[in-house]
């Protein structure tokens, strides 16, 4: 075996018996950027005109393929010199030996693009491949929309690209993505395939992949899938035009099916949807990365406690099990102890009945949550998760507790939505381990965390809440200590601003419609402010000295007729048991009588000619100088952070890249603010 001085990205290595081995060697994921582009094309002439060679076998360094194309690229537009995937996958076109893909780790986007070139595909079961170019709001431009649909038919690959989701090996063999699937050394597998014919799949012919459909499968399945995704302006915009690739990839011959590929991939690079989404790829990226936060190392969480099995206690409790930690919940109602349990067994059943986790498994992780009423029983915890009543009092005697029970390490953290964790802290002797862990309702289900640093807690604590969220699969986002943090803080000023929006007589109905189904939150403003309860928001108000959500007191009002929102059957909407479950808002005439008869009293105009796109303006704009506001005294960190807080834990439209993205975008200016520049160093006591 002989391994040749070779460019730093890419090893060249000869195998013997005419097989040349080139290894893409680009930490940590083996991007395929310009750089290792450049040098791999070259890489490829050589082996084209060396005579000796007769098969190009490629594989990946440091555990993986590759990731495929380096999404900082994206920004740079490449030049006649540049070389991009595209080269390589032409260089590879035009090679006249046997190519074999052998995968060991993840081949994605571009990286499994480059597989679809070769002749043969084998990888380990370990592996996991897939064309995830959607989630950043492009379509795979290496080819991947006409290959894939030569190599598994249309049908399916249009469901493997319109989902983007990563596929497991096993899987992606039974669907026909690969030749081979081993348990052993992949390059001395894909060995066996030297000298075997090359079967390029640009020569092949796309086939629909349904059966029975005669002469109209094509229109139909096309149709299909438009009519499958969301509208272009709203979320769909990447995934018409994939469909428009893969339409081209059964009516036109390969190259001619190419260029239209390039000609979407570069209209979509463009756009503001898919700029949209890479901010926020990169955002969620930084996250981790806490300006100013000395480093250190975190503590190891090996056992958890959470205290009080309501509906938040519960669902973080399930959160620990699911990461493998060990977790005892304590609770001193027993009703509360049953629903629980039932929460807890009804959950993990769900995952089995999905196919998502073994019996074995379920009963495993169910029974790794285990109840206690005393707190005695956290002499070992590592952290604690604190999850009582909304109460200071209350809160405070359960931290005093907790100091004096658990060991002098132990971390103690509060889920409060509102509540000062600096007071709480004072409860304790070791403000410095104490923080908030905001998770959000379901717990179980929601991404976001918001971790929240108190004006003691220490970067050591600090760094082991980052940890931990990962660990716990979370989106965790740091924030200052402040009213409602980062996320109800924003929530507060933007339902305030549909209230007055509503004063001024626009109907309920159309504010939520408008912000839903035009703009594309999940749901309309009403509709969450019913879905977490109108008592909360009451009490909100109160605790901020009975400011009202808008300039009348529509909340206090509705309270007052026990109107608490879904889970009383009505609050700004109806419900009805007989309609969508109970969950579907029914416009309600007499709340939007009591709305006027307020306005009118309180002296507010009715504004007649409000369109749908000031609707839009007003609210995203709430949420803006909300935002701005939080930047600017520090309590977020950067305008990325705040977005990521928007798309993971209140339904923005990611396509609009998060409010500070969108006002950016259109070109709005929060009151004293600003959307992108501002990064804030974190301060410590
Ligand atoms: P909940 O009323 O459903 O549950 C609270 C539980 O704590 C009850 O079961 C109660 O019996 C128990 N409890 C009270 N005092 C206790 C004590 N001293 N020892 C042991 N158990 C005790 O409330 P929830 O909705 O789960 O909210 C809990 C916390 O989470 C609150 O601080 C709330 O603000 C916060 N939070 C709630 C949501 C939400 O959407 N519900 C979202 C984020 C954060």
């Amino acid at each position: 075996m002989t391994t040749t001085a070779t460019p730093a990205r890419v090893k060249s290595t000869d195998l013997g018996d005419g097989v040349r081995l080139l290894t893409l060697d680009n930490p940590p994921v083996n991007a395929l950027g310009y750089a290792l582009c450049g040098e791999l094309v070259p890489l490829l002439e050589a082996a084209a005109q060396d005579a000796s060679v007769n098969t190009i076998v490629f594989t990946g360094a440091n555990g993986m393929f590759s990731g495929g194309a380096d999404v900082n690229d994206f920004n740079t537009p490449p030049t006649a010199d540049t070389k991009t995937v595209r080269s390589v996958i032409e260089a590879m076109e035009r090679i006249d030996k046997t190519l074999v893909a052998a995968i060991d780790g993840n081949a994605l986007g571009g990286g499994y693009e480059l597989a679809l070139a070769c002749d043969y595909r084998i990888a380990t079961a370990k592996s996991r491949v897939g064309l995830p170019e959607i989630k950043l709001g492009l379509l795979p431009g290496g080819g991947g929309t006409q290959r894939l649909p030569r190599l598994v038919g249309a049908y399916e690959a249009l469901q493997v690209m319109l989902k983007g989701d990563l596929i497991k090996a096993p899987d992606a063999l039974a669907k026909g993505m690969l030749d081979e699937v081993i348990d052993a050394d992949v390059v001395a597998a894909a060995k066996k395939y030297a000298g075997k014919p090359k079967r390029r799949l640009s020569e092949r012919k796309a086939e629909l992949g349904v059966a029975n459909l005669g002469l109209f499968a094509t229109p139909f399945v096309v149709a299909q899938a438009h009519m499958m995704v969301p509208p272009e302006e709203n979320g769909g915009y990447a995934a018409h035009k994939l469909i428009d690739a893969v339409q081209a990839a059964i009516e036109l011959p390969f190259e001619r099916g190419w260029a239209r590929e390039v000609r979407l991939f570069m209209e979509l690079v463009q756009s503001k949807p898919s700029a949209a989404l890479r901010h926020v790829f990169f955002a969620e990226r930084e996250l981790s990365k806490v300006p100013g936060l000395p480093k250190t190392e975190p503590v190891e969480i090996k056992k958890a406690a959470v205290i009080g099995a309501g509906t938040m206690g519960t669902g973080i409790a399930i959160v620990f099990a699911e990461a493998g930690i060990p977790v005892t919940l304590i609770e001193t109602k027993d009703e509360a102890v049953e629903k629980s349990r039932e929460m807890i067994f009804g959950m993990f059943k769900y995952q089995v009945d999905k196919g998502r986790l073994t019996q074995e498994d379920a009963w495993k992780r169910a029974n790794s949550i285990s109840f206690e009423t005393d707190f005695a029983e956290l002499g070992d915890v590592d952290i604690v998760v604190e999850a009582v009543f909304e109460s200071m009092p209350v809160k405070k005697e359960v931290f005093a507790k907790l100091d004096a029970v658990t060991k002098p390490e132990a971390i103690l953290a509060s889920n409060t939505s509102t509540l000062d964790i600096d007071e709480i802290a004072s409860a304790t002797k070791r403000p410095d381990k104490v923080l908030g862990l905001h998770f959000f309702a379901p717990a179980n289900i929601m991404k976001l965390l918001e971790i929240v640093r108190g004006k003691e807690t220490s970067p050591q604590t600090l760094t082991t809440g980052i940890a931990l969220g990962k660990k716990l699969r979370k989106v965790a986002v740091v924030s200052g200590n402040a009213f409602g943090f980062i996320g109800n803080r924003m929530l507060f000023e933007y339902e305030a601003q549909a209230v007055q929006l509503a004063e001024e007589g626009v109907s309920l109905a159309r504010i939520d419609r408008v912000m839903k189904q035009k703009f594309g939150f999940a749901m309309g403003p009403f509709a969450v402010a019913d879905l977490s309860g109108l008592d909360v928001y009451h009490f909100i108000s109160q605790s901020q000295h009975g400011q009202p959500l808008g300039r009348i007191p529509i909340v206090a009002k509705l309270v007052e007729q026990g109107r608490l929102g879904q889970k009383s059957g009505a609050g700004f909407f109806k419900y009805d048991k007989a309609v969508g479950k109970g969950r579907e808002a029914i416009p309600d005439p007499e709340v939007e009588q009591l709305i006027a008869q307020l306005a009118k009293e309180a002296g507010i105009a009715p504004n007649p000619n409000v369109s749908d796109d000031e609707i839009i303006a007003r609210c995203t704009r709430a949420l803006a100088d909300s935002g701005a506001e939080l930047l600017r005294t520090g309590i977020a960190l950067r305008p990325g952070d705040v977005d990521i807080v928007w798309i993971y834990g209140y339904g923005f439209p990611p396509h609009h890249g998060g409010p500070m993205h969108y006002a950016a975008e259109v070109g709005y200016t929060p009151h004293g603010g600003t959307t992108k520049t501002e990064t804030k160093e974190l301060t410590h006591a």
